[in-house]
């Protein structure tokens, strides 16, 4: 263990992983301190979207169709309607989540960070930590440390703009893909998105703000029992919260959030990972050019779509009459879909969706009207 590090990083999921991995492509010295040991699972719908790949792929880090299965866009239904609409560019690929960590892990290793795994960090002062017993001063301090991240707190950035936490519960049926897409599944109570993750399976993840007996997660969703009666369960069911969370402030001197640390969207805008990742060279960069307000700025411009997205599809899992409008609105006019699917990757502009569109989508939803 060394004795001192540029850079101590709280937690080795995705973003710490990431942001270790985009350190060393700046030659920054990095430790990842985890508290687990790897490969690390974790409740997730397991989908990487065309965003996270490249994201990924300008880590070095590749995933090919071998780590998974590949997915050609997003389909939502639910009992009356479906609509699907292809990537405009490039694919998704349905990764286990142990899989994608292993890669990352094997990633950051072959770039020299050193990963303290099954490690317990104690934050002394500003500047030195103790891990495991031993003193590591630093530089920087990067809080990785996921949903419930202690550095935020420790660094006083738990201060919350918006906050609201819904709860998913994630399974793995044996079953050959039947899709092309990613489905979200709307019902009562909540979603339940299909992500293809291997030839011979899918990964199911059921997403809600209501807290009851979830030992049934199919039971809103008679279509999908159906579908996987026979199919037998490949993993025990495993949750996690799911938090919209904009926090006032990322960064605070030398110490900085990444990931779900630093604010999350909510997981059924499919985003997070692809935010960390994007987060994570950011942080390298700022850190590289000696000052975080580049990084807050940053993190402020990759938040502020996936953001937009997560509150349009929260106002559908709230309000059940919207979502039953805006469904019929989008199925009689597949090209909206589209069109919003491009928003979302970021490939065409909010603005200018909202300015084209946004009066028919509008009244669409006000009157119920399949033609605007
Ligand atoms: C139900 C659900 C479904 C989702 N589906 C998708 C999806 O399909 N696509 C997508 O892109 N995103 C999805 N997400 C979001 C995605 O999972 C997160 O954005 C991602 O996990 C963020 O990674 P992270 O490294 O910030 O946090 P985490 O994955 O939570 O990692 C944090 C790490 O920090 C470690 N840690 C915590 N405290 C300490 C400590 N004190 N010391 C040392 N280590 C510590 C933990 O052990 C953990 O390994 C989903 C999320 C949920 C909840």
């Amino acid at each position: 263990m060394p004795g001192s590090t540029d850079a101590l990083i709280v937690g080795g999921g995705p973003a710490g992983l990431a942001a270790a991995i985009a350190l060393r492509q700046r030659n920054i010295g990095c430790v990842v301190v985890e508290a687990l040991p790897p490969a690390i699972d974790k409740a997730c719908g397991e989908g990487l979207m065309p965003n996270a790949l490249s994201a990924l792929e300008s880590l070095g880090v590749q995933i090919t169709d071998e780590d998974g299965y590949p997915f050609r866009g997003i389909r939502f239904a639910n009992a009356a309607h479906q609509v699907d609409a292809q990537f405009p560019e490039g694919y998704g690929v349905g990764v286990r989540r142990i899989r994608l960590h292993e890669r990352l892990a094997l990633r950051a290793h072959r770039c020299g960070v050193n990963i303290l795994w099954n490690s317990r960090v104690t934050l002394l002062d500003r500047g030195m930590s103790s891990i495991d017993g031993t003193q590591i001063a630093f530089r920087w301090l990067i809080g990785a440390d996921g949903q419930g991240s202690f550095v935020r707190r420790w660094a006083g950035l738990d201060q919350t703009r918006k906050k609201r936490l819904r709860y998913g519960f994630r399974r793995h049926y044996q079953i050959r893909p039947w899709s092309e897409f990613v489905e979200v599944h709307w019902g009562p109570g909540g979603q339940i998105y299909v992500t293809p993750v291997s030839p011979e399976s899918v990964c199911i993840v059921f997403v809600t703000a209501d807290l009851r007996d979830r030992s049934d997660i199919l039971a809103s969703f008679p279509a999908l029992r159906q579908r996987l009666s026979s199919a037998p369960l490949l993993s025990q069911q495993r949750g996690a919260v799911s938090a919209t969370r904009e926090l006032s402030r990322v960064a605070d001197g030398t110490v900085a959030l990444v990931g779900d640390a630093s604010g999350s969207t909510d997981a059924i805008t499919g985003e997070g990972l692809a935010m960390s990742f994007r987060q994570a060279s950011a942080l390298a960069e700022a850190i590289e050019a000696g000052s975080l307000a580049g990084y807050s700025r940053a993190h402020e411009r990759i938040g502020r779509l996936p953001h937009a997205m997560g509150s349009l599809m929260l106002t559908m899992d709230r309000w059940p009459s919207v979502e039953v409008r805006a469904m019929r609105a989008l199925s009689s006019n597949p090209e909206l879909f589209r069109e919003l699917l491009s928003v979302h990757l970021g490939m065409k502009g909010l603005f200018e969706f909202a300015m084209l569109r946004g009066p028919k989508l509008g009244w669409s939803l006000m009157t119920g009207s399949h033609h605007g």
